[in-house]
């Protein structure tokens, strides 16, 4: 069955060290579905402002996601934001956000997409996160991500989201800042008491860390000669690990097997992404591309006895 996001979609700026990208297509949810595209169906459910360029569902449509969820809606403006990389690139700063129509009320879910069993709540406010979980009481997963802004404004929100996830994933400060405790074992374990059976924990180039009560994963990131835009970078990893997920047997209970392929492929897809701005290098790598890269990754990893 499609799986199913929401997140933002928003108009992104972006400058870098290798450049800027003005006005570009981003979002959480968007980065999310064109990533777990390469494994299944995706639909979105979100809305955008009436600024929001026609073009960019040229984009939509070259990932086949379906946006039947998608609302433009009339008298509102798109998400925007506007980040800035330093030289050294895992750090960013959030120059602008501005929510726009992040701030209002979630689009009605589709009819249709009611059969949908595995739902992620990419970085959004927490309530209309609680709203699409609350329209899926028969899942089989749901994942959420997070991020500073709303760990700091809706905190309350996010504890009463956290109590019906079956996983969070998020950065390793947001971790910290969630927790207030900077060893990020700990950190992981008390996300756990907070309602989620595992917590992933993205490192940026230091790769990611699995805390599942059958035992620990830790990844690295997938060795980058070149990073040109790391925006979207959390996103698309989501997107590959949530849609491995998805393609496997829908009532399959998620093993901590399961979840290590999943983020190596969320780590593959990832890899790509930041060696372009906006999605403009997923636009261009296939499923054979990806799968390449999977094998490359899967040998660099092995250890012979
Ligand atoms: P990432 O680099 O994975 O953290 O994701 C960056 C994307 O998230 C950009 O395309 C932004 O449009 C979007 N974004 C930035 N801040 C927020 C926020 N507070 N809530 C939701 N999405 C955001």
């Amino acid at each position: 069955m499609p799986l199913i996001v929401t997140g933002s979609i928003g108009i992104d700026s972006v400058e870098a060290p290798t450049g800027t990208a003005e006005q570009v297509l981003g979002g959480s949810s968007i980065y999310f579905a064109a990533a777990a595209s390469y494994f299944g169906p995706v639909r979105v459910v979100g809305a955008v402002g009436e600024d929001f360029p026609e073009p960019f569902f040229n984009t939509f449509n070259h990932f086949k996601i379906d946006t039947e969820g998608i609302e433009k809606r009339a008298g509102s403006k798109t998400f925007r934001w506007h980040g800035k990389y330093h030289d050294n690139m895992n750090i960013r700063d959030t120059i602008s956000v501005e929510l726009n129509v992040l701030a209002e009320a979630l689009p009605p879910v589709p009819m249709n997409y009611g059969d949908s069993k595995h739902i992620f709540l990419a970085n959004t406010d927490p309530t209309s996160q609680m709203t699409l979980l609350n329209s899926f009481p028969n899942r089989t997963l749901a994942i959420a991500d997070t991020m500073d802004l709303w760990i700091n404004t809706q905190r309350e929100a996010l504890l009463e989201l956290l109590k019906q996830l079956d996983g969070l994933v998020l950065n390793d400060s947001e971790a910290i800042l969630l927790t207030g405790d900077t060893n990020l074992i700990r950190a992981a374990e008390a996300i756990e008491k907070l309602g989620p059976q595992f917590v992933v924990i993205k490192k940026g180039e230091h790769g990611s860390l699995l805390h599942h009560a059958d035992g620990q994963v830790a990844l690295p990131a997938f060795p980058a000669r070149e990073v040109v835009d790391p925006t979207g970078a959390g996103d698309s990893f989501a997107g590959g690990m949530m849609g491995y997920l998805a393609s496997l047997a829908e009532d399959q209970t998620v093993t901590l097997h399961d979840l290590k392929r999943a983020m190596a492929y969320g780590t593959v897809v990832a890899s790509y992404n930041i060696e372009a701005f906006s999605l403009d290098r997923l636009m261009n790598v296939s499923r054979a591309d990806l799968d390449r890269r999977f094998e490359t990754f899967q040998t660099m990893l092995k250890l012979e006895s």
